[in-house]
């Protein structure tokens, strides 16, 4: 950690690096009309105005006016407006890691065009520069960093986890295979949490015919880097999915059932590297409509004769723009009994558990709290059943499931397919 002297110094300085004239320009159009509040999850659940979105980044437009406009430096120097302490940042480590999933849901009905998700990212960059990093999410952040995994899955634990999975769920896990043409990377939680969505992953693309590996160097695609707000090291590990997929050179890498490692490899790493990828990133939802689409797998229809609803993920529905799959497969195995929560697609809440927010041990009162907007709106459709495309997702679920004693059933779509496709 840096010490105490050079906290504030060291976040001042990694924003002034980081900040750009779309970002200043971004934080002087706030006009405070207080509409993001009401889009923000934490702020709704808990009534606390540190929650609104646009204070999440009140010490970033702080730090900017001090550093770059000649009014601010005046209040400084006059004695008008205080600098911005090491005290504050360390208040902020709340606001912009504990109480923020970076799901984007504010930005979207901000009537500036605020980027207010994009901001606070930037507001994590000076944190983690600073050595303000949540000690869980640093740990796991090292763990990735120095081990591959942020859950510690080292070689010996992948290959024997692997090799569990395909006697236990009697299904074929290729890896390193030559000749593929797509790679099959997941995230962590799966590996060690939902094997039984590996399994499942496995089942339908074998179903549709697609000639696909793993891969043991690039098995993970999670990135701590990017929940730390971290680009550099976001980059650097993303490298480790990049590279061997490069040189396999396959035609897709698939994502599995995780939100923030399709929003990094899909959304951002092109631009961080600034290179054009030779491959395109995919979620495995797209493939799943794909194959049902063309006819390549089939799902049973109407097995489903209780109610089930759909969470949209912030990163794969609002983010990545896939609302109709996975509503296509519970329309199919469910008919009329699928139900929708309001509101839905781009304008779904998030779920409270993304952005790292779930591996930070202090933000489980405020993780939990936020969770009380989604049981809110599952209660009003009466369904005890809810799918979704993301583990990080379906581990806050199952978490709140517990913690609220709700008597539901957490589903995964891939899992559902798997389950219910016609031989
Ligand atoms: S909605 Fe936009 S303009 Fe209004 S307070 Fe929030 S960030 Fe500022
Ligand atoms: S990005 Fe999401 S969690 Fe963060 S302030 Fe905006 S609405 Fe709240």
């Amino acid at each position: 950690m840096a010490t105490n002297g050079k906290i504030r110094e060291t976040a001042l300085n990694t924003y002034i690096k980081e900040v750009g004239g779309a970002v200043a320009a971004q934080l002087e159009a706030c006009t405070r009309c207080g509409i993001c509040a009401e889009a923000c999850h934490f702020y709704l659940a808990t009534g606390k105005p540190e929650y609104t979105p646009i204070w999440k980044v009140e010490l970033v437009k702080r730090l900017y006016e001090q550093r770059f406009t000649p009014l601010g430096r005046l209040k400084v120097a006059l004695g008008l407006a205080k600098p911005v302490s090491e005290a504050e940042l360390r208040e902020w480590v709340e606001y912009d890691y504990h109480a923020c999933t970076m799901c984007q849901r504010c930005s979207l009905v901000c009537p500036m065009g605020i980027q207010i998700g994009d901001l606070i990212h930037m507001a994590r960059s000076g944190l983690q520069a600073a050595g303000l990093t949540p000690e869980d999410l640093q740990q796991a952040l090292d763990n990735q960093l120095e081990i591959g995994s942020p859950l510690g899955v080292d070689d010996d634990t992948f290959d024997e986890r692997m090799e569990w999975i395909q006697e236990d769920w009697e299904v074929d896990l290729p890896i390193d295979k030559p000749g593929a043409e797509a790679l099959l990377v997941f995230s962590s939680i799966e590996i060690m949490k939902f094997p039984d969505n590996i399994a499942a992953i496995a089942k339908i693309l074998d179903a549709g015919g697609i000639r696909w590996t793993m891969s043991r160097e690039a098995r993970e695609a999670t990135n701590f880097g990017l929940y730390a707000g971290s680009d550099e090291l976001e980059t650097f590990i993303a490298q480790r999915v990049i590279g061997p997929a490069k040189r396999m050179g396959v035609k897709r890498v698939i994502v599995s059932e995780c939100g923030h490692a399709y929003d990094s490899l899909r959304f951002r790493i092109a631009s961080l590297m600034g290179e054009t990828l030779p491959f395109e990133i995919v979620h495995i939802t797209e493939v799943i409509g794909e194959l049902l689409d063309s006819g390549r797998i089939k799902i049973k229809p109407g097995v489903l004769d209780e109610k089930v609803t759909f969470h949209d993920a912030c990163k794969i529905q609002r983010r990545g723009g896939n609302f109709d799959q996975p509503r296509q497969v519970l329309k199919q195995l469910a008919g009329d009994q699928f139900v929708e929560m309001t509101p839905n697609r781009e304008e779904a809440f998030c779920c409270g558990g993304g952005g790292g927010v779930i591996a930070t041990k202090a933000a489980d009162t405020v993780r939990r709290a936020a969770f009380t907007v989604k049981i809110d709106q599952v209660q009003k459709t009466g369904a005890k059943k809810v799918a979704m495309t993301c583990s990080n997702c379906r581990l806050q679920f199952l978490d709140c499931v517990d913690h609220f004693a709700l008597d539901w059933e957490v589903l995964g779509i891939a899992q559902l397919v798997a389950d219910n496709l016609v031989k």
